[in-house]
């Protein structure tokens, strides 16, 4: 029976309730059998269970602790995760998904054709910074782009009349302030609507072409030439006296003349009048008429010359 006892002890002492039942077994099994050595024996082994018992309750008080601990220390990690993902979320949107839309924007808008907006973000120096530096290069060239666009003439890409009316006007102002003569000269091909007529309207376009390309070639500076309407064409000579701005244009003249358009047997001329700035022309188109009307002259005298306006002297 003290070895069943025993035995049931032995297996259940990791179970503290069990083990107490057994520990109360033990003592009714101490008095049952009543036998000094039983007694003693049961009494030993009460005091070892009892002793097993208070072990295993410092263990679990102690494993409990333990438990509370970590669970302390999950529960803090969980916290602090929680606030670092927070955190970063805030941040991201902040410094990276914010900038990234604006950036987006930004470029639908230069799409658009807008581009006088500012480019923020170009001073960073992470991914964001150099994505804003590109937009801004983006900008600066669709700008010059546009600027160039509404400056050429879409036939020839010679300087159209407002960039001529600009560059004349900017012209001005210099020969002014620096005391230096301007002269203007008008080129008007020569029965132009015949080579329409004759020729076709593509053949008419060529010789603008041509026409073009050789002032281009001759002028060199694209700011003192550009087309001014129809088969017109304006030139300025900044610091070129009428004498010496005469000479240029009867180059250019006879230069015309000896221009070929394809194999087409046609006799390309074009009449110039020429005036130079005076002291009384407060806007480029005071300039601009008379050598208009030196250049009717020309058509008057029948054509393929160059006629001076000599009504008004030169400024300088
Ligand atoms: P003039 O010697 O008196 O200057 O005679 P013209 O025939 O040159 O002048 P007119 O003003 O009678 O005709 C000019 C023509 O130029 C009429 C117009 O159809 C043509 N024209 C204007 N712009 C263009 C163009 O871009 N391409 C072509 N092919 N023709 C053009
Ligand atoms: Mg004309
Ligand atoms: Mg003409």
């Amino acid at each position: 029976r003290v070895m069943t006892i025993m035995n049931g002890w032995y297996t259940t002492v990791a179970d503290p309730v069990m083990a107490r039942d057994k520990a109360a077994a033990g003592r009714s099994a101490a008095s049952e059998f009543g036998g000094d050595q039983l007694t003693s024996v049961a009494k030993l082994l009460q005091d070892g269970v009892h002793e097993e018992l208070t072990l295993l309750g410092t263990r679990r008080d102690a494993l409990n602790a333990e438990a509370k601990h970590l669970e302390y220390i999950v529960t803090g990690m969980l916290g602090a995760g929680l606030l670092i993902g927070i955190f970063t979320l805030l941040f991201t949107r902040r410094q990276v998904s914010d900038p990234v839309v604006r950036l987006t924007r930004l470029m639908q808008q230069l799409s658009a054709g807008d581009t006088g907006i500012r480019v923020p973000y170009t001073a960073q120096g992470d991914e964001i910074g150099a994505l804003a530096r590109t937009v801004e290069v983006f900008r600066a060239a669709r700008t010059e782009r546009l600027r160039l666009a509404a400056d050429t003439d879409s036939l020839t890409g010679a300087p159209n009349r407002r960039a001529i009316e600009a560059s004349g006007t900017r012209l001005m102002q210099e020969a002014n302030a620096f005391g230096r003569p301007l002269t203007v000269a008008i080129c008007d091909v020569d029965h132009f609507k015949d080579i329409n007529d004759l020729y076709g309207h593509s053949h008419g376009d060529a010789v603008l072409c041509e026409i073009t390309a050789l002032f281009r070639e001759a002028l060199i500076v694209p700011e003192q030439y550009g087309r001014f309407g129809g088969e017109e064409f304006v030139l300025f000579f900044p610091g070129a006296d009428i004498d010496r701005a005469r000479e240029k244009v009867e180059d250019l003249r006879l230069r015309i003349s000896r221009l070929r358009i394809g194999d087409l047997p046609l006799r390309l001329t074009a009449s110039f009048g020429i005036a130079p700035m005076s002291a009384s022309d407060l806007i480029l188109s005071d300039v601009i008429k008379r050598a208009d009307r030196a250049l009717y002259a020309s058509k008057e005298a029948g054509r393929n010359r160059t006629t001076v306006d000599r009504q008004a002297a030169a400024a300088f």
